[in-house]
This record gives structure tokens, sequence and C-alpha cells, in this order.
């Protein structure tokens, strides 16, 4: 059952975003969306919610085209997990998380306890469980950012569109959650497109990479062998060096003026 993007284009208000993007994300597979700020990354997550609608071109999900889907069956197969930009939530982290249960609920339902007890599960499945009595707005970034993952998880297992899911973690805590995310695949088979702004975290973790530049793919394909050095630097307008090392590698923009 595949994900498939035909041929989108879009702009918004005439200003114009995203030109002929196509690319496909079997199940079990952790996609990367690379590109510079501004490239459309999370305009094209949202297009894939079913949040916006492309000016031309398809999404479709099992060769069905999200335009004949209401927005709650959308969301029941695909939870989108946005940048954590304010804190918005006067709730306890356990609150937030069992809103992802809302596109199964009907219109003015509230969640049960059985609910809330998919939201705690979702949360200690992301070694969070502590935090979920916590104020959400008195948590620390990372934290905020793992909690509204476990939402998205509670949400859909089946896709995640997350939106720069490493924002706020520290070092280590980058790789663990990317570690989850990719078990998360490899076990249950969960689809996840993922806008990313380190290409050494896609190379990492990524199955694959669709790379984004001037609103058009530039490449995209199995991430070890689509990201060269020469792919990442015009991806970012740098020069670019790939350093690599038995069953890996990272890459490094040269300084100015360095030969080396
Ligand atoms: P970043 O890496 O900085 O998050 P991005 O790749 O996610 O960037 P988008 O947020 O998709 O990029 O933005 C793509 C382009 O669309 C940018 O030029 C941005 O200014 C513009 N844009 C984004 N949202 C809107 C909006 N709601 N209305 C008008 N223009 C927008
Ligand atoms: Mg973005």
């Amino acid at each position: 059952m595949s994900l498939t993007v035909e041929h989108i284009s879009f702009a918004y208000e005439g200003h114009k975003v995203l030109e002929d993007v196509s690319f496909q994300v079997s199940p079990g597979t952790f996609c990367a969306l690379l590109g510079r700020n501004g490239s459309g990354k999370s305009t094209l997550l949202h297009l894939m919610a079913g949040l916006l609608r492309p000016a031309m071109g398809h999404i479709k999900l099992a060769g069905r085209d999200l335009r004949g889907s209401s927005r709650s069956s959308i969301a029941q197969r695909m939870a989108l997990v946005l940048q954590e930009h304010a804190r918005i939530f006067p709730f306890t982290v356990l609150d937030v998380v069992v809103m992802g249960r809302t596109p199964f609920m009907r219109l003015n339902q509230r969640p049960g306890p059985a609910d809330y007890e998919l939201a705690l599960r979702a949360l200690e499945e992301l070694d969070a469980g502590h935090l979920a009595k916590r104020n959400f707005n008195r948590i620390s970034g990372g934290e905020r950012q793992i909690a509204l993952l476990a939402r998205g998880l509670l949400q859909s297992r089946e896709n995640l569109l997350l939106d720069e899911p490493t924002n706020h973690l520290d070092f280590n805590n980058q790789h663990i959650l990317l570690g989850r995310i990719k078990a998360l695949c490899e076990k249950r088979g969960t689809r996840v497109v993922a806008a990313m702004h380190d290409p050494n975290l896609a190379l990492a973790w990524a199955d694959q990479v669709v790379m984004l530049s001037g609103g058009k793919v530039l490449a995209h394909g199995p991430a070890a062998e689509t990201m060269t050095a020469e792919m990442v630097g015009r991806l970012y307008e740098a020069d670019v060096r790939k350093i690599e090392f038995n069953g890996g590698g990272f890459f490094m923009p040269r300084p100015p003026g360095d030969r080396s």
C-alpha cells in the first residue's frame, strides 16, 4: 500500500513553492525530506496531511486520492507532528497526548479512560511516562517535542509526517528518538516522512531521502546512495566533503578558504 506524491505543484497567493514534485514512500520506510530553509518541506507535509490542497497533482494513499477523503478519515491514517512553536496548551502532558484520539471521536465526545490508557502507553513507549502529569507549558522544549510525537503515535502508526522531529533534542536524544522512529518502521511497518535539517541525522537513520531545492526535487532515492558530498553540497549551496568510515560517514561543510 503505497503513499504517492504525483506531480504536485503549490503556491501561496501567487508565491510558487512547489513545482512538479513526485516521489513514493513504501510502508515501513523512513523517508527524510531535506532542503534549505524555505524550500517547501513543511508545506509538502501539510499537503500530504490533506491540510492544504495542491494546485496541481495528486497525493494518493493506497491508490486513492486524498481529495476524496474527509479530513478526519485522513487524520485517522496519517498523523502530522508539527514543529513546536508556542506553549499553547494549558494542560497536562497526558491531556495533550490524548488529543491524538480526536479523529476517532464523535463531535463533543470526551476522551474516556481507555483513551487515557492508550495515551499513557504512547508516552511510555517513548520513555516519557514520567511526564504524564506535568504541565505541558512547564516542561522543556525537548520534552514537549517528545510529548507531541507521542500524540502523533496515538493518532496513527500507519503514517507519521514529522516536521523537524529532533528540534530541541540534545545530541544523544536526537539519536535515541530517531532510533525509536526507525524501530517503528521496522517492527510495525510505520511509514515516516520527516522534514530534517541535519543531513548527518538523515544519513544515519533514514532509508530514503527527498531533496527539495527551488521548489523541485533535486534528487530522491536510497539515503546512502543519493546523499553524495556533491549532492548535499548542491542542496545547501556549500562546499561539502564526506568523511567516510567503516559502515558510515558524515558530511562537513568546508570553511571558506580551506583547500584541504
Ligand atoms: P524551514 O526549513 O525554514 O522550516 P520549509 O522548507 O519548511 O522551511 P516552508 O515553511 O514550506 O519551508 O515554506 C516554503 C515557502 O513558502 C517559504 O518561502 C515561505 O516563506 C512560504 N510560506 C510558508 N507558509 C506560508 C504561508 N502560510 N503563507 C505564505 N507563504 C508561506
Ligand atoms: Mg519548515
